[in-house]
C-alpha cells in the first residue's frame, strides 16, 4: 500500500490526486503499485463467493518502499498464514510480464568512531573519516570482485549476473576545522535467490576489518529477501498461459515475495505498468495495460477459484 515520496519539482499535477489523461493515469503509486490495489480489491468486491470453489484472499502489505517491512511482519506474526491460499500474485509493476525470480536487497550501515577536536590540535583527536575512506576503497574492490562471480542462479538474471554491492550513502564530519568523531556508509547489496544475508555481511566486516585497521560497527538496516519460483509453478504456468508468455523473466528488485516464499507462499509477480516510471516524477499507468491486467487477473481468478 505504501509508495515514495512524492516532492520532486518535475511533478506536472498533484502527485497525490491520480490525473485521468485517457490513454494514462498519473500520480505516485499509479504504477507502483496502487493500480494493482484497485484491481485486486474490485475483484474481490465483485466476487461472488457462491461461485467460488477455492478462496480468493487478498493480503495488503505496508512499508515494502524501506524494506518489506509489513511482509516481514505479516510473516513473524499472522497465526493464521498457513490455512491461507499458497499460490500469490504480486502486483509490482512488470509491464505485464509474469516474473519468477526477483534479487534481494540487503541494507548494510558500517560506523566508525573518532575522537572530535579542534584540528589546530590535531594529536588530540582522531579521524572517523580516514578509516572509513579506506574501507570505502576496499569495498569497491570487493564490488569488483563480485561482478566477475557468478553464483547459483545468475543465468536467471542474464542483464546482471551477479550480485550488485552498491556504496549508497556516506556520512561523516561536522566542519572542515573539527576532526571528525564519526562516519557512517551505507551500502545497498543486491543479492542472488540462495545467497545467505548473513554471510555476505560477515564478508563486508571481513573487507572492511582488514583495511579500515580501525574498530568499527556493522548492523543490518534492513533484508529483503530474493525469490525464486520453480518454471512449473502452476501459478507460474497458469499466468504464463493466461498472457502467451514463453520463457523465463526476472527483475533486479526485491518486492514482498521474498518473505512470503519464506513462508511457503509460492509467488509470482506480475503487473501493469512500468518500473522505469517508478519513482519518479509524474509516475503514470498505461490504460490499456490497466484494463488489460484486470481482465488477465479475472482469467486467473476463474482458474485457480475453480469458478465454473
Ligand atoms: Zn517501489
Amino acid at each position: 500500500m505504501d509508495v515514495v515520496p512524492a516532492e520532486e519539482p518535475e511533478w506536472e499535477s498533484d502527485p497525490f490526486a491520480m490525473a485521468d489523461r485517457g490513454d494514462r493515469y498519473v500520480g505516485r503509486g499509479t504504477a507502483d503499485m496502487k493500480g494493482f490495489l484497485s484491481l485486486a480489491a474490485n475483484r474481490l468486491a465483485a466476487a461472488d463467493t457462491s461461485s467460488l470453489g477455492r478462496p480468493l484472499c487478498l493480503l495488503f502489505t505496508y512499508d515494502e518502499e524501506v524494506g518489506t517491512l509489513g511482509a516481514r511482519r505479516f510473516i513473524d506474526s499472522f497465526a493464521g498464514a498457513g490455512r491461507l491460499p499458497r499460490d500469490v500474485v504480486i502486483g509490482e509493476p512488470t509491464g505485464l510480464r509474469v516474473v519468477r525470480a526477483h534479487k534481494g536487497m540487503l541494507r548494510l550501515r558500517v560506523g566508525f568512531h573518532g575522537q572530535a577536536a579542534h584540528s589546530g590540535y590535531p594529536h588530540l583527536g582522531r579521524s572517523a573519516i580516514e578509516p572509513a575512506a579506506r574501507a570505502i576503497l576496499a569495498l569497491a574492490e570487493l564490488r569488483r570482485i563480485m561482478e566477475r562471480e557468478r553464483p547459483p542462479h545468475a543465468e536467471e538474471f542474464p542483464e546482471v549476473p551477479f550480485a550488485v554491492l552498491n556504496i549508497g550513502t556516506v556520512l561523516g564530519g561536522s566542519a572542515a576545522n573539527v576532526i571528525p568523531n564519526r562516519c557512517e556508509i551505507e551500502l545497498g547489496i543486491r543479492l542472488l535467490p540462495g545467497m545467505p544475508a548473513a554471510a555476505m555481511a560477515e564478508r563486508v566486516a571481513e573487507t572492511v576489518r582488514l583495511a579500515a585497521d580501525e574498530p568499527f560497527t556493522i548492523e543490518q538496516v534492513s533484508e529483503s529477501p530474493a525469490m525464486i519460483a520453480g518454471a512449473e509453478a502452476p501459478i507460474h504456468r497458469a499466468l504464463c498461459e493466461l498472457v502467451g508468455q514463453h520463457g523465463t523473466q526476472s527483475v533486479m528488485f526485491a518486492t514482498d515475495a521474498g518473505w512470503l516464499q519464506r513462508a511457503g507462499f509460492e509467488c509470482v509477480l506480475f503487473g501493469p505498468g512500468s518500473i522505469e516510471v517508478a519513482h519518479r516524477p509524474n509516475e503514470f499507468l498505461p490504460a490499456a495495460e490497466f484494463h488489460r491486467a484486470g481482465e488477465v487477473l479475472d482469467g486467473l481468478i476463474d482458474r485457480s477459484c475453480g469458478r465454473p
